[in-house]
């Protein structure tokens, strides 16, 4: 073999040598494509998500006679609107995403839907008030609307309602509640999402049989008949949150037939990734004595969504 003969092949050699690294490499390329497609979208596919839902009660203004004793009971479970407006005004400054019970169910739960781009670096809250008092469309419904305004996005209120006593105001313990046509305003503004506490607040764990059927069943009639009308996607009542955070296996049983999510009263974050029960979804409760920067520590361990990169 001749010295030209020689380089030649080496040439060749070479060649053969690059063409199959190149190869190898654009295989290695397609192959971390592949994966990656796989793993990316949405960061919160594989990371732990939490989700903090804030369960209130009634909002009273500290600065209104008529919301103070003696002309009010004051009672454990009431915040005042000046709290209220702290805590929200972070949430808004912050570019929080305010969920309604369906976006939870639909992204989150059945994740019969992708989450929408628009809410990437978003952190995902729920905020709801329970017992349907007229307190929380006097007082907080305002707040809601300003800030709304303010931060051209807007908010919404998870209200979880007993429809027997809407529009009742008996005095005394027994504090004034909204009115269909109230539930009606908020919802046609976007601001509330209408949801059951079932039909007068009883026990579910109590109940039995008909009884327990019927609690919940004439709730969601009831809501329906009163929003029906607006509600196009025939979601209102589609949500159940539990009279005094109480629920067993024997309510769950009837649940599905007209519930596709429960919440319960528990004090503890949602994490998606451990929950195997879509009738048990946790809520953090709220009393007087809850500040808004305990309000604002909690909503802060709420995760942000991110896309992931390709690599
Ligand atoms: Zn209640």
């Amino acid at each position: 073999m001749s010295n030209n003969q020689l380089l030649e092949n080496v040439k060749i050699l070479r060649k053969f040598l690059f063409r199959l690294l190149h190869k190898a490499k654009l295989t290695y390329l397609i192959l971390i494509f592949v994966i990656s497609l796989g793993i990316s979208g949405w960061s919160i596919e594989s990371a732990a998500l939490r989700i903090p839902i804030i369960g209130f009660h009634d909002i009273i203004d500290a600065q209104k006679t008529a919301d103070l004793p003696p002309r009010r009971q004051a009672f454990e479970n009431d915040y005042t609107k000046q709290d209220l407006s702290v805590f929200l005004e972070y949430l808004f400054q912050q570019n929080y995403w305010f969920l309604s019970s369906q976006d939870l169910y639909v992204y989150f739960l059945d994740k019969s839907q992708p989450i929408p781009e628009q809410h990437q670096g978003q952190k995902p809250i729920m905020i709801t008030f329970d017992d349907g008092y007229k307190g929380v469309h006097t007082n907080a419904l305002p707040l809601l609307k300003k800030l709304s305004l303010l931060y051209k996005e807007n908010g919404k209120f998870v209200l979880f309602v007993n429809p027997h006593f809407l529009g009742i105001a008996l005095g005394g313990k027994f504090l004034p509640h909204t009115t269909c046509n109230d539930l009606r305003e908020g919802y046609q503004k976007g601001f509330y999402d209408i949801q059951s506490h079932g039909f007068t607040h009883k026990n579910l764990t109590e109940l039995n049989g008909q009884d327990l059927e019927l609690e919940i069943s004439k709730s969601k009639l009831a809501l329906r008949k009163c929003m029906g009308d607006l509600d196009k996607n025939k979601i209102i009542g589609a949500h159940i949150a539990y009279p005094y955070g109480a629920s067993d296996s024997e309510v769950e049983k009837i649940l599905p037939k007209y519930h596709l999510t429960g919440f319960l009263y528990n004090d503890r974050f949602l994490r998606i990734q451990r929950l195997r029960n879509n009738y048990r979804i946790s809520r953090i409760t709220t009393d007087r004595n809850t500040s808004p920067r305990d309000l604002i520590r909690v909503a802060q361990k709420a995760s942000t969504f991110r896309q992931k990169n390709w690599f």
